[in-house]
């Protein structure tokens, strides 16, 4: 039977035009569907925008520290329709590359919703288009809890779109990955952000002690952590601000926007799983084997909408693969081990490998090392801020099996050592780096001394 393409993709995400471009490099027809904008999450609403508002939200602080330093600075002010704007202005550009980038790979492009009708067969608007092979790769969303007064509340979704100016008040729910960046970002830009989390610390599956100290870190840099604590419903008179926040066991507050960040949830509704014999996982992800094949013969699945990591590189490694195991006939696998991170948040954490919790528990023997330092960058402005930098590494073995910072420029630094880790390097050989001086990252190859084995302490409320 003759297919109108070899590969049809739903969901032009990081994932999806990955695996569609190199498909596509391979000779395969390919044609893809998005009903939002092309560039998925990340580029429109996530990674991207949310890193220029990071970046915008730090000058507060580069501003009071470039007195130390000797320049004087007239009255500062924020224009956040200017930021906002041209934050869109950036987004409309990328939004455009992607494009380009689909155009020049030859991957048809199908605006509107796709929808299985059966297993290769596709309904995008009024077209019905067939394919050989299907690639699920439509994300996830946000989702909140749908306490009484939800509809008031935003996600990070409408975060990017505020009206200017900003809300003098505003309150973030969850301690996670998005909650904890947008507490920065808005406290940055000169909002009293409080950060509503209901146990006792924020970034749960983080190494307990980076989580503590970006905790601590947090809640210095003005941040109120209302720990332990859940909102019962949201109050508003006549549907406006200002909200008023009922707590669970009684408390109330008042703020100006509330916004939820308790977690994404996987792209499945709607687009016909249940025709084409697409199984779901326990979790209510599309459920994947390791080569990403969902239980339909023909059909694969990449990215968030399979909840595996929810990061956009490990989304196109998987459509990476994808295509080349598929279509290249060079079989690879993801590879989910050492998937470095990092949280944006301020100040930023970064790591790769395991937590010191998580190698306690599979491995045998470790030695920690742990240093912390105020950055030199802040020894002449007196800004309280402390760089914690951790090694954990396997005694057997001398494997540094997990790396972790919390301080500036995280990101960058674990990105390198990401490599080193992957490579298996020995502490040995972090010991024979010479470093660059003076550096933050140069710690990472002088730390000489074990951290003493920690006292048991109270076992962290998860
Ligand atoms: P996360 O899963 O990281 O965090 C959700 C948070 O919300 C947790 O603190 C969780 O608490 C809390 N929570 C969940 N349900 C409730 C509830 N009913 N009431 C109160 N609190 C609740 O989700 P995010 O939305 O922050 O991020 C989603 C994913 O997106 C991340 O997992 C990550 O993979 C990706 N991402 C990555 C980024 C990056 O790489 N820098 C940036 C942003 C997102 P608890 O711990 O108690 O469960």
């Amino acid at each position: 039977m003759a297919y109108d393409y070899d590969l049809f993709v739903i969901g032009a995400g990081s994932g999806g035009v990955r695996a569609s471009r190199i498909a596509a490099s391979y000779g395969a027809r390919v044609g893809i569907c998005e009903d939002y904008r092309v560039g998925g999450t990340c580029v429109i609403r996530g990674c991207v925008p949310k890193k220029l508002l990071v970046y915008g939200s730090k000058f507060a602080h580069e501003f009071e520290d470039a007195q130390a330093y000797g320049w004087s600075l007239g009255e500062v002010t924020l224009c956040w329709a200017t930021l906002r704007d041209n934050v869109q202005k950036e987004v409309d550009r990328l939004n455009g590359v992607y494009l380009r980038l689909l155009e020049g790979a030859g991957v048809k492009l199908h605006m509107g919703r796709g929808r299985l009708l059966d297993r290769h067969t596709i309904e995008v608007g009024s077209e019905t288009i067939t394919a050989d092979k299907i690639l699920i790769a439509s994300g996830g969303r946000p989702e909140a809890p749908p306490i009484s007064g939800h509809q008031f509340a935003i996600t990070s979704n409408e975060a990017f779109h505020l009206p200017d100016p900003l809300p003098k008040r505003i309150t973030i729910v969850g301690g996670g990955y998005i909650a904890v960046e947008f507490a920065g970002i808005f406290n940055g830009l000169g909002c009293e952000v409080d950060l509503v989390i209901r146990r006792d610390r924020i970034l749960r599956g983080f190494d307990e002690e980076c989580r503590t100290f970006v905790h601590d870190a947090l809640a210095r840099s003005g941040i109120r952590m209302r720990t332990e604590t859940q909102i019962a419903r949201i109050e508003a008179t006549d549907g406006k601000a200002p909200y008023r926040l009922h707590e669970v066991n009684g408390g109330a507050f008042e703020t100006d926007l509330v916004m939820y960040a308790t977690g994404r949830v996987p792209n499945t509704a709607g687009i016909g799983l249940e025709k084409a014999s697409v199984q779901l996982n326990k979790a209510g992800a599309v459920a994947v084997d390791e080569w990403s094949k969902t239980t339909a013969e023909n059909i694969w699945a990449v990215g968030d909408v399979t909840d595996r990591i929810n990061l956009t590189p490990v989304a196109i490694m998987e459509g990476h693969c994808f295509a080349d195991t598929v279509f290249g006939h060079k079989p690879r696998k993801p590879d989910h081990r050492d998937v470095p991170s990092a949280v944006f948040c301020q100040p930023e954490l970064a790591s790769v490998g395991l937590t010191e919790e998580e190698a306690a528990r599979t491995l045998g023997e470790l030695r920690v090392y742990t240093a912390t330092f105020r950055p030199m960058k802040y020894t002449l402005t007196g800004r309280q801020q402390r760089t914690f930098m951790k090694l954990i590494v396997e005694a057997a073995t001398d494997k540094v099996v997990g790396v972790h910072m919390v301080g500036d420029d995280a990101a960058e630094l674990i990105q390198g050592l990401a490599v080193a880790v992957k490579a298996g390097a020995t502490k040995a050989q972090f010991d024979a780096t010479v470093g660059i001086h003076p550096t933050a990252g140069e710690e990472f190859v002088t730390m000489r001394t074990e951290r003493p084995k920690p006292q048991p302490r109270k076992a962290a409320a998860e």
